[in-house]
């Protein structure tokens, strides 16, 4: 029997009409290097209105269509992720950090006709257009040298110009919550990159759930501070769900090193902040040389990466922030699990819990499958791949605008689950322990050494600044750890007395005996160590 409730969609335009006026007053505020720039919840409501008469009245956008955007985070930015999506089309941010001839590739495989691109960007983009057929109009925001487009066949509008004069009211068009909202292609590890397609739905879904206490906790009081750009993962759901909760946003456009981070902390206040360790990193650094108030922070998201626990402990203990670990993908849109210790434990345990991945909310099921496809319990012990399911998971990529959607079998399990590649453990109630990848860790004479725990050891070292641990080909063991480290300004802490250090906290035969100092880890296009470049580099086992 179905039930009497009403069957109403969740829709992106839901969040938009909602935030823009129950939450009006909220605002966003971009940095700009000078005098930061403000807009209300309300005039962001009145332009995306606007830009979605731009787009379809002029620019003839329709609905499904997918219109890229390759901008920092900003006010426009976040017009564009309300509007596109409201209006039935498919927002597809595009990662500018992401080498050109994938970048070309993600743009011709999504078809994109419409690219909204930052002016500073201008750069980046225009060398590309001889090889990006479908693109056909360039909507510029903001300053940059124009001139760059000049052989440009696309037409170029500018961005304020476009919106001017137009009607700051839409109908927006009541959309099927499955319907596909936005866009994201994962950085293509390996292979070509592959799209995933957010629905309305799952939009919605995930930002109640980033709202919760459980999770990021979101409200009017708050300032949140997404350094995670908003082309990764949608820079994890925060700029929905700051609009969908009134919690006002301060945009750090193209300002993401520790310094400006530093200053516009101390500056404007935000409680809330999200990014990759490798940002939390440099920050940290930046305030132990020139501290300056940051308290302010009451909760500081970090995932996309292990977390030190050395450097959760060096923001808490230095500077009386509180970092709070987290675990997703862009396949889980990426919300997976967040770590908040459980109640009733100490001080001291509470550390514990929270050096862990987090455990998972009541929509994100999760399963441990071990060597042989067997269902792993969940005994804190047994290490096996992570499967997940639920509503705001993906289950297949897109397929391109007349393909079907691909589910290839190393990604989805037969029964529709999703292969995260992660290995790890789950505590009977429900904390998840990442050991590490399953293509880094490190297969040794049968044996299995988890990278991330010797990296975390070696940067708890006052002498090491970064250290990424990757295979090495043995003849004798199969591979074998090779530790390549970054040291802080003026150590000269030596190989011996790195093993030596290690050697009190884990079994010897897991030491690395291959070391190489290196001037900085490779990072990939969202901040995260390059494992893949290190093996490369590496991979006929050699020193330099
Ligand atoms: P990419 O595969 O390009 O890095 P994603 O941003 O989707 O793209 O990366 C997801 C992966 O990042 C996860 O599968 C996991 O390996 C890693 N990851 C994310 N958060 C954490 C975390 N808190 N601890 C360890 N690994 C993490």
């Amino acid at each position: 029997m179905l039930s009497t409730m009403q069957d109403v969609s969740l829709t992106v335009s839901r969040i938009l009409a909602h935030g823009s006026t129950v939450h009006g007053d909220a605002q966003v505020i971009t940095w700009t290097g000078a005098e930061p720039h403000r807009r209300t919840f309300a005039e962001v409501g009145r332009r995306a209105a606007q830009l979605a008469h731009a787009l379809t009245d002029e620019l003839g956008a329709v609905a499904e269509e997918r219109i890229a955007t390759l901008a920092w985070n900003n006010a426009e930015h976040l017009e564009a992720y309300l509007a596109i999506p409201a209006m039935g089309a498919v927002l597809h941010t595009l990662n500018l950090r992401l080498p050109a001839e994938q970048l070309t590739w993600i743009v011709n495989h999504a078809e994109d006709r419409i690219v909204l691109v930052n002016g500073t960007l201008l750069p980046l983009l225009a060398p590309l257009l001889p090889q990006l057929p479908t693109v056909e109009h360039i909507v510029v925001i903001g300053p940059g040298d124009r001139s760059l487009l000049a052989d440009a066949a696309a037409q170029v509008h500018d961005y304020e110009e476009l919106l001017a004069g137009r009607q700051e009211t839409y109908d927006w068009p009541e959309i099927d919550e499955r319907e596909a909202a936005s866009l994201c292609y994962t950085s293509g590890t390996t292979g070509d990159p592959k799209g995933v397609l957010y629905s309305h739905r799952s939009l919605y879904l995930h930002c109640l759930q980033v709202n919760n206490a459980e999770s990021f906790a979101l409200g009017p009081h708050d300032l949140a501070l997404p350094v995670v750009p908003m082309f990764h993962v949608n820079a994890w759901g925060l700029p929905y769900a700051a609009f969908m909760a009134g919690a006002s946003l301060l945009m750090p456009d193209r300002f993401l090193q520790p310094a400006p981070l530093a200053e516009m902390i101390a500056s404007l206040r935000p409680t809330i902040g999200a990014a990759v360790p490798t940002i939390w990193q440099g920050l940290l650094g930046e305030l132990d040389a020139t501290k300056r108030d940051v308290s302010c922070l009451r909760r500081v998201i970090i995932g996309g990466s292990a977390c030190p626990p050395a450097l959760m402990r060096g923001f808490q203990e230095r500077h009386g922030i509180r970092l709070v670990h987290a675990w997703g993908m862009t396949e889980t849109s990426p919300l997976g699990s967040v770590a908040h210790p459980p109640a009733g434990v100490s001080a001291e345990e509470e550390w514990t819990y929270r050096a862990t991945q987090g455990r998972f909310p009541a929509s994100v099921e999760a399963r441990l499958i071990g060597p042989g496809g067997e269902v792993l319990p969940w005994d804190g012990e047994s290490a096996g791949e992570l499967e997940v399911r639920g509503p705001w998971i993906a289950g297949g990529y897109f397929g391109g605008a007349q393909g079907e959607a691909l589910r290839p079998e190393d990604k989805f399990s037969p029964d529709g689950w999703l292969r995260t590649g992660d290995v790890g453990t789950i505590t009977p109630n429900g904390y998840l322990t990442l050991t590490d990848r399953a293509k880094d860790v490190i297969k040794s004479g049968g044996e299995w050494i988890s990278s991330v725990e010797l990296e975390n050891h070696l940067m708890a070292h006052p002498g090491v600044a970064e250290a990424a641990v990757v295979a090495v080909p043995d003849e004798k063991w199969g591979e074998r750890p090779l530790a390549t480290v970054v040291l802080t300004d003026g150590s000269a802490i030596t190989y011996e007395e790195l093993q030596a250090f290690l050697g009190e906290r884990i079994a010897r035969w897991q030491l690395p005996e291959r070391w190489a100092v290196i001037p900085a880890v490779p990072k990939t296009s969202v901040g995260k160590f390059d494992k893949k470049v290190l093996r490369r580099q590496y991979a006929d086992g050699e020193l330099d």
